[in-house]
C-alpha cells in the first residue's frame, strides 16, 4: 500500500471529501480511500509525506500525434522505418508522462500505428508511459494529399469501410479530417473537404462499435457540417460560430471542442512565414470564436490539446497553460478542469480517471503552491507524478 501524507486537496478536483487536506491511500493501482491527515496506516505501508503541498489529478491531453517530432513530419508525412517511428513515439509518451500527464489521447497515427504499439507496451507494463487511447491513421477524403499519413475514403460506402477497418486494426475512435489545413501551404482552412453522407457514414460505425467521431476542422461551414452529422470532438474548433453552437446546446448533444492552442502560438510567432501570415491574418477571428464558445456556452466541454512535435513540445512543455490564462483569459478553475475533469469526461472516462475519488486510478501530480490561486505554478512541470500508484518521479 502507498499512503500520500498531509496532501493539499483542490475542491473542484477532488470529490466525496470535505476536508482540504488529508492522506490518500492506494491499493492495486487505485485510490482506496481518503482520509484526515493524521489518520493511521499499516506499519508496513509506503509513506510519501507531501507536507502540505498540492495534490491534482493526472493531466489529460486530447490532441496529441505520438510519431510527430518536428513540424516537417505533418507536411510530408513520416518516412522514417517503423521502428525508428515507434521508438520516436515511445520517447515522446515518456516525456508526457515524465511531465504529468498521465492520460493521452492520440488523434492521427502513421499506418504502421506507432502509438498503437506504444500503447501495447505501456499496458503490458513493460514500459512507464501515459494510458493512451488511439484513433490509428486519420480518414480523409484525398483532397488532403497527405497519402503518407490519412486512408483516403469516397462515398458513405467508403467512409463506413476506413471506419471499420480502422477498429478491426484496434482504433479506440475514429478520427477524420474534416477541413483544410491551417498549416500546408496547399490547403484553405475554411474548406470543408468532406460531405455529410461520409461523416453520417462514420459517426454511424462508430456508435455501433460503442465509440465516437473526432473530427480536424478549423472553418465554420465544416465544423457546422460535422456537429449536424454527429461527430463528437471537434479539434481546434478555430471558427466556430455562434448559430452551430446554439445548435449544440438547443439540441442538448454532447459535441465538445478540443482547443490547441500551443500549435495555434507557435505558428504565430513565425510571422515572416506563409503560415504565420496566414494564422496572423486569422488570429482576431480564431480568438473571438473560441471566446464565444467559452464564455457564452457553458455547457459545452471544453477539452485539452497541444498538438505539437516533440521537439517544440519539449522547450515549454506546460505552454498551454500559459496560453489559456494569457490568451484566452480563461479562470484558474476552468483551465485546471479542461486539463483534467473535463478532458476525461470528454473520452468518457471520468469514471476512472480526472479527478482524485476513492476508486478511481491512482493518477496524480504534485505542485508546490496554489493553483486555483495562482495558475503560474502549472507553467512549469510538477514536483512528482505518480500513475495508477506507481511514483515516476
Ligand atoms: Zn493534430
Amino acid at each position: 500500500m502507498l499512503v500520500l501524507k498531509n496532501c493539499k486537496f483542490v475542491p473542484f478536483l477532488t470529490e466525496g471529501v470535505d476536508f482540504e487536506t488529508g492522506d490518500v491511500f492506494v491499493e492495486n493501482g487505485r485510490i482506496e480511500k481518503i482520509l484526515p491527515a493524521g489518520s493511521e496506516y499499516p506499519a508496513d505501508a509506503n509513506v510519501f509525506n507531501l507536507a502540505g503541498k498540492t495534490l491534482l489529478p493526472g493531466l489529460i491531453d486530447l490532441h496529441v500525434h505520438l510519431f510527430y517530432e518536428v513540424m516537417s513530419d505533418i507536411f510530408v508525412g513520416n518516412s522514417a522505418p517503423q521502428p525508428t517511428t515507434t521508438l520516436n513515439a515511445f520517447r515522446y509518451a515518456e516525456e508526457l508522462l515524465n511531465d504529468g500527464y498521465t492520460t493521452i489521447r492520440d488523434v492521427g497515427d502513421l499506418h504502421c500505428r506507432a502509438a498503437l504499439y506504444v500503447k501495447k507496451m505501456i499496458e503490458s507494463g513493460k514500459v512507464d508511459g501515459p494510458r493512451i487511447t488511439t484513433s490509428g491513421p486519420i480518414i480523409s477524403s484525398n483532397w488532403t494529399n497527405l497519402d503518407s499519413l490519412d486512408i483516403y475514403a469516397c462515398g458513405s460506402d467508403g467512409f463506413r469501410d476506413a471506419v471499420r477497418k480502422n477498429f478491426a486494426n484496434g482504433s479506440d475512435f475514429i478520427k477524420l479530417y474534416g477541413s483544410g489545413s491551417l498549416l500546408l501551404p496547399s490547403n484553405e482552412p475554411g474548406y470543408p473537404i468532406l460531405e455529410s453522407d461520409e461523416i453520417e457514414a462514420a459517426c454511424l460505425v462508430a456508435k455501433r462499435n460503442s465509440s465516437y467521431v473526432s473530427v480536424h476542422a478549423h472553418g465554420p461551414t465544416a465544423i457546422d457540417m460535422c456537429v449536424k452529422a454527429g461527430v463528437h470532438t471537434i479539434e481546434h474548433a478555430s471558427m466556430i460560430t455562434e448559430d452551430t453552437l446554439k445548435y449544440i446546446d438547443d439540441n442538448n448533444l454532447d459535441t465538445a471542442l478540443v482547443y490547441t492552442m500551443f500549435a495555434i502560438d507557435e505558428v504565430l510567432e513565425e510571422p515572416e512565414s506563409y503560415n504565420g501570415q496566414r494564422m496572423n491574418a486569422l488570429i482576431d477571428w480564431i480568438k473571438s470564436s473560441l471566446l464565444n464558445a467559452y464564455h457564452n456556452h457553458k455547457n459545452i466541454l471544453i477539452g485539452w490539446g497541444t498538438d505539437v512535435g516533440l521537439n517544440l513540445y519539449k522547450t515549454d512543455p506546460m505552454r498551454e497553460f500559459r496560453l489559456r490564462k494569457e490568451m484566452l483569459e480563461m479562470s484558474n478553475e476552468d483551465i485546471l478542469k479542461q486539463a483534467t475533469i473535463n478532458s476525461a469526461k470528454i473520452i468518457y472516462q471520468d469514471d476512472k480517471i480526472g479527478s482524485i475519488k476513492e476508486g478511481k486510478f491512482a493518477d496524480f501530480v504534485v505542485v508546490d503552491g496554489d493553483p486555483v490561486e495562482d495558475l503560474s505554478v502549472m507553467y512549469r512541470i510538477p514536483e512528482h507524478v505518480i500513475k495508477g500508484g506507481k511514483i515516476i518521479r
